[in-house]
């Protein structure tokens, strides 16, 4: 009798644990689910300092040069810049743009890609949309939240053979990341940018075509990409 009532008492612990930690995972699932494609279309762009929410005009008088459609291109600009690295197997050059948190794996996926001879071709990026989803300020450095939208090739192939492993060569593909970026504060002064295309030196902020020859400008970049995660992705044309 007393062995029959430790046994059930044993099974209902086992009963309440294992109902549990069932109940615990599919909230995580559930939290997860939240945040797909559609949620971080529609949310507003939350702005903080020191983790209090703010205006945009707070975060501008903390940092007169932030300016939301010249920082999503010069966003832009860090990654394209990123993914070509990455698609020259330059993993020395990508070093210098990542965060501390992908310096193993970006420099793990090359080296094998090295090693069997492949590479991921990824070109012709072009923007389609970019979305501010968050950023924030505090003493030592600032940080956002960028849903981007590209269109690119984006392949893997053996670079001896040319054969194409995964991918197509035909079709480009449209994905949209979320990427984590953030910076070192103070921020430099910036000095103007010189136009590479007709040599003149462009001093009025937030320029994205050269105004002497219509040249798109090679932004100053002082962001690094801390995470990047791919939320959709479909071929096109
Ligand atoms: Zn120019």
């Amino acid at each position: 009798m007393k062995l029959v009532m430790i046994l059930i008492l044993i099974l209902s612990v086992l009963g309440f644990f294992g109902w549990f930690f069932c109940y615990q995972k599919s909230l995580t699932k559930q939290g997860q689910r939240k945040k797909d494609l559609r949620y971080y279309e529609s949310v507003p762009t939350r702005y903080m300092i020191d983790m209090n929410p703010v205006s945009l005009e707070e975060i501008q008088k903390k940092d007169p040069s932030f300016e939301v459609s010249y920082f999503l291109f010069v966003i832009f600009c860090m990654f394209r810049h990123i993914q070509q690295a990455w698609s020259n197997n330059q993993s020395e050059l990508i070093q210098h743009m990542i965060g501390d948190s992908l310096k193993e794996p970006y420099q793990k996926a090359l080296k094998s890609f090295i090693a069997q001879g492949q590479r991921n071709m990824i070109y012709d990026i072009t923007p389609v949309e970019s979305r501010l989803i968050s950023f924030s300020y505090d003493a030592t450095r600032e940080e956002a939240v960028v849903l981007l939208t590209v269109i690119c090739y984006d392949y893997l192939v053996a670079v001896s053979s040319q054969r194409v492993i995964a991918g197509s060569t035909e079709h480009k593909m449209m994905i949209t990341y979320l990427l984590t970026v953030e910076r070192k504060l103070p921020i430099k002064k910036e000095e103007g940018i010189l136009c590479d295309h007709c040599g003149q030196m462009i001093l009025t902020p937030h320029t994205i075509r050269c105004p002497y020859c219509n040249n798109e400008l090679v932004p100053n970049i002082d962001w690094i990409l801390t995470g990047k995660e791919i939320l959709a992705s479909r071929e096109v044309e």
